[in-house]
């Protein structure tokens, strides 16, 4: 640059003393800057030209200022290519990874619309990438679970939806945030582990099923040598032993029974009306009369009524309640409440009894789980209560909230949905 500038200064400099010479230094002047402009048009054409037809040959070498903006132009563009060729690389390693992916993935932007999805997000929900871009997912994968899904915006929430191209396949959809404002919906089939999730459930019911009738028939016996007088004295306490666990044997099947109806049933109907006022009210009754019950005080602050299954609201109250009557000391409180809330209304059963450790709480509703097995066992108890509780929670779309502190107490709150309550008529 320094040359070109020595340059065109001597260029002016030779015409100015060229001119003056012939008495005129300001033509002098004009004619070099004349002859300087016309030499950088020229050379701005020929830089145009080849830029044109990418042919740099006459660039190549000299220091003039068009050589130097070629090179500057050269490395730039050479930049540029290096950087466009490692994009497409990497690109090409995301496209490769994705297409193997055994899950499905799909794009969405913030309007929930597909941008684009993956081969596996082709043959498991049936997305045709070119015809359904623009359209909403929901629209083309239909499926309330998965409507809720989108709705809530949950990444740690996810939904087990039938596959729309198979009967008997079943999809677990998860969404989570993906770049600016948009979103990736995560498909993966979950069919072998519903299956086996079902087979469990039918032997549970079907082996609790063939186990009743027979302990009807052994219960009955029992009851009925317990009341005979011609019954030998030294056989009384082994009967008695021998009703109390038979009786304990019935529960635990009443028990797996219950879980497998209600445990993936579906949502609850809704042509009832549950009286939760009445509910506590009849637990109420029922365990104070107990030897070993603490004060149950009840709190009823509203006669709103629960949309659901009166039956399995009365068992969820009954599990809480008897869990607490269990856990808490005879000189202790139970406290069973209900209040509507500016989310829906809850149902609550608190104890200052014995209270739960911190790393417990989060395994109480997993089912067979007891946090002392020893001690459940003698009181009856086999871990299937809150399994239950949860299901049937779940089936009224509500959801079980567990505080407890060991020493202190704990508070079991049953949150229902505002559109699962209804004002008492
Ligand atoms: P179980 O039939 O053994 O009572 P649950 O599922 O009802 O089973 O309860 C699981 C465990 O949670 C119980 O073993 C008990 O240790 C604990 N638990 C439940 N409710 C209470 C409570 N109110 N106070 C203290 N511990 C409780």
């Amino acid at each position: 640059m320094r040359k070109v500038i020595i340059g065109v200064g001597l260029l002016l400099a030779t015409g100015a003393l060229v001119g003056w010479s012939y008495g005129n230094l300001e033509r002098g002047l004009l004619v070099a800057a004349a002859l300087v402009l016309l030499w950088m048009l020229r050379n701005l054409v020929f830089l145009e030209r080849a830029i044109q037809r990418d042919d740099f040959t006459a660039f190549r070498f000299g220091e003039g200022i068009c050589q130097q903006l070629f090179s500057q132009f050269r490395y730039e563009r050479e930049r540029g290519d290096r950087y466009k060729s490692q994009r497409l690389q990497l690109l090409k390693e995301i496209r490769r990874s994705t297409r193997a992916m055994p899950d499905g993935a799909i794009i969405l932007d913030a309007q929930l619309e597909i941008i684009t999805c993956n081969r596996a997000a082709k043959s498991l929900a049936g997305l045709k990438p070119k015809k359904d871009r623009g359209q909403r997912v929901d629209n083309i994968i239909r499926d309330p679970a998965l409507t809720e899904l989108l709705r809530a915006n949950d990444p740690a929430m996810t939904a087990d939806i039938e596959s729309p191209l198979q009967d008997y396949a079943w999809l677990n959809c998860r969404l989570v945030p993906y770049g600016a404002g948009q979103k990736l919906l995560i498909i993966r089939d979950v069919t072998e582990r519903m299956r086996l999730n079902k087979m469990r459930r039918d032997f549970i019911a079907n082996a609790s099923h063939e186990l009743r009738s027979p302990l009807t028939v052994i219960c009955g016996y029992l009851d009925s040598f317990v009341d005979e007088a011609s019954v030998p004295a030294e056989m009384r306490q082994p009967i008695l032993q021998m009703q109390a666990q038979a009786q304990r044997m019935s529960g635990i099947v009443q028990d797996l029974l219950q879980l497998s109806h209600v445990e993936g049933s579906g949502g609850a109907g809704d042509d009832e009306l549950v009286d939760v006022h009445a509910v506590l009210t009849a637990a109420a009754d029922t365990y104070s009369s107990l030897d070993s019950s603490p004060e149950i005080r009840l709190e009823v602050e509203s006669s709103a009524r629960i949309i659901g299954v009166t039956r399995e609201i009365e068992s969820v109250v009954a599990n809480l309640v008897s869990n607490a009557v269990r856990h808490t000391p005879k000189t202790g409180r139970i406290r069973l409440s209900w209040r509507v809330t500016d989310a829906g209304a809850e149902l609550g059963v608190s104890d200052n009894g014995e209270g739960i450790a911190e790393q417990h709480i989060p395994r109480l509703t997993e089912r067979f789980f007891r946090v002392d097995r020893g001690r459940s066992r003698a009181d009856g108890g086999i871990g299937l209560g809150l399994a239950i509780v949860k299901h049937i929670l779940q089936r009224h779309d509500a959801r079980l909230e567990i505080k407890s502190a060991p020493g202190q107490g704990s508070e079991f709150r049953c949150c229902f949905p505002a559109e699962r309550v209804s004002a008492a008529s």
